[in-house]
């Protein structure tokens, strides 16, 4: 090797699912490609998730019936997140995930063509409110996903050197030129920033996302430990520009939840939830994709309400909902108990009339499979909900505050182009620098569109990444 030849084509910053992606698809273009990871194994937060992937225009869709194209989910993208991001790149993104989808499926991610009515059955769901379900689930789910690209890298002999923080960027004249990891050098023509986002630094979702400290002590990461905000500390070196300042995913909970709900558990179906005047305002099972923000909407507490049948009802094997673990949170002071709804009206402080009011309303409507106000049956219907709801009617009742509070994904990143090309101040790429998943800033709004925004961003962007960093661009 020359002294002025690399030591690598390319070099990526991170093995979850961008990383991973990054690094196969440079590989396939033929390119010298290795891969750090800070942590003992790959697979990051991606590993951890549902794998749902959002893709329009796919075999899956095709196989179902479901009609669908790039232009509906771009328009619906952009609505949902107020024309905020930049149209070409989102653009390009939409165009990519089917291809990208495909891709995956040739490499034998498995996603079969069924109606799947939940997050965690393969097929094809609609967690989101888009108009056209969207969300495809792989088997084995981000697990599924990180092994297949896993075995893609090692097929590729792209090596993965576990165990290394890269530190910092090498750079000279204005140009990215490789790495420092373990205080080695090492050169390449690309470098890909793959390293996921920043939820577990406390002092960086301060600054850059500081909505989620509105959940106060109920707050808490579900994102995987390597998620420091690296990326911030290597676009500082290269004055790079940052996108999605503000903006991240927070799913509600109950305020004593302290993990995601595959551990803790799922409310009784038979709630309510009312703000701090007593009035239902939501679809309880509403998606994640608005729901956190219809209850930050409220602008005071939001009480979740229900009696003792369903307290009776919940299922064993959970942390948290489980009908000894809520009568245990009586007593810790984190659910509230009375004898009637007057009784429990006064003790979470809302207008006992107006509890009564809106708790005979749900009675009339939900249990007889109707709800003409915010059309849960119908969201209960595509989750394959057949059997009615109780009645909430037996006392004692019961109330915890439900909050946005589950910290996901982050979506300050830096701000890439629609090559996935990383974007210094004043809008130009930087030679030699990419950036995909949540490093990458640009694709992830101020709403999540789910089902599977993240995922799609990860492997897709991921994927283009690697293309273009192989290609030299
Ligand atoms: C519980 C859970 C469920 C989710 N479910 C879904 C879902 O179903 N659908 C969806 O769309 N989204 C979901 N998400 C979000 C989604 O999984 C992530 O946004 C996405 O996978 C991020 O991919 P990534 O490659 O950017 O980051 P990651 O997958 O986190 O990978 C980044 C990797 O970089 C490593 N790293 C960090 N710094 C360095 C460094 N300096 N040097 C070397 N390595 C470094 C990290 O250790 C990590 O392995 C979920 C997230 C969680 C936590």
């Amino acid at each position: 090797m020359s002294a002025h030849e690399p030591d690598y084509d390319v070099i990526v910053i991170g093995g979850g699912g961008a990383g991973l992606a990054a690094a196969v698809s440079a590989a396939e273009r033929g390119q010298s490609v290795i891969l750090f990871e800070s942590e003992g194994e790959l697979g990051g937060s991606t590993q951890l998730s549902a794998g749902m992937f959002t893709a329009a225009e796919t075999s899956v869709q095709k196989a179902l019936g479901v009609e669908d194209t790039v232009d509906r989910f771009f328009q619906h993208y952009m609505d949902l997140n107020q024309w905020l991001l930049k149209p070409g790149l989102v653009r390009r993104f939409c165009e990519l995930t089917g291809p990208t989808l495909e891709w995956l499926l040739d490499l034998g991610v498995e996603v079969p063509a069924q109606v799947s009515p939940d997050a965690h059955t393969p097929g094809l769901t609609r967690a989101g409110v888009e108009d056209v379900w969207r969300a495809h689930v792989p088997k084995d789910q981000g697990y599924g996903l990180v092994q297949v690209l896993d075995r893609a890298r090692k097929r590729a002999g792209v090596e993965a050197v576990l165990h290394t923080r890269v530190e910092r960027l090498l750079v000279a004249d204005g140009r990215v030129r490789g790495v420092v990891a373990d205080g080695v050098e090492l050169t390449a023509g690309a470098v890909v920033v793959a390293s996921g986002g920043l939820a577990q630094d406390p002092a960086l979702v301060e600054r850059w996302f500081p909505d989620a400290l509105r959940a106060g002590e109920s707050l808490f990461v579900v994102a995987a430990p390597g998620s420091r905000g690296d990326h911030l500390a290597f676009g500082r070196q290269v004055a790079a520009s940052v996108a999605g300042e503000g903006w991240g995913l927070m799913l509600p909970t109950a305020q004593f939840v302290r993990a995601h709900h595959w551990q803790a558990g799922f409310p009784p179906r038979s709630r309510v939830h009312v703000n701090d005047v007593g009035r239902r305002f939501m679809d309880e099972d509403a998606s994640y994709a608005v729901s956190g923000g219809q209850i930050d909407a409220q602008g005071g507490p939001v009480w979740m309400v229900f009696d003792e049948a369903a307290r009776q009802a919940l299922p064993e094997g959970y942390a948290d909902w489980t009908p000894g673990r809520v009568t245990a949170l009586v007593e810790e002071g984190q659910v509230v108990r009375a004898d009637d709804l007057a009784a429990l009206a006064a003790r979470i402080d809302v207008p006992a009339d107006r509890l009564a009011a809106t708790v005979e309303r749900w009675n009339d409507q939900l249990p007889h499979g109707s709800d003409a106000d915010f059309q849960r049956d119908q969201t209960l219907a595509a989750k394959g909900v057949t059997a009615p709801l109780t009645p909430i009617a037996t006392p004692p009742f019961h109330a915890t505050r439900v909050l946005p509070a589950e910290l996901v994904c982050t979506h300050a990143g830096l701000e890439i182009d629609h090559n996935a090309a990383v974007l210094d101040e004043r809008g130009r790429p930087i030679p030699g620098l990419f950036a995909a998943g949540e490093a990458g800033g640009g694709v992830l709004g101020s709403r999540y569109v789910g089902g599977g925004n993240a995922v799609a961003n990860a492997l897709t962007l991921g994927r283009l990444a690697g293309q273009n960093a192989a290609s030299g661009r």
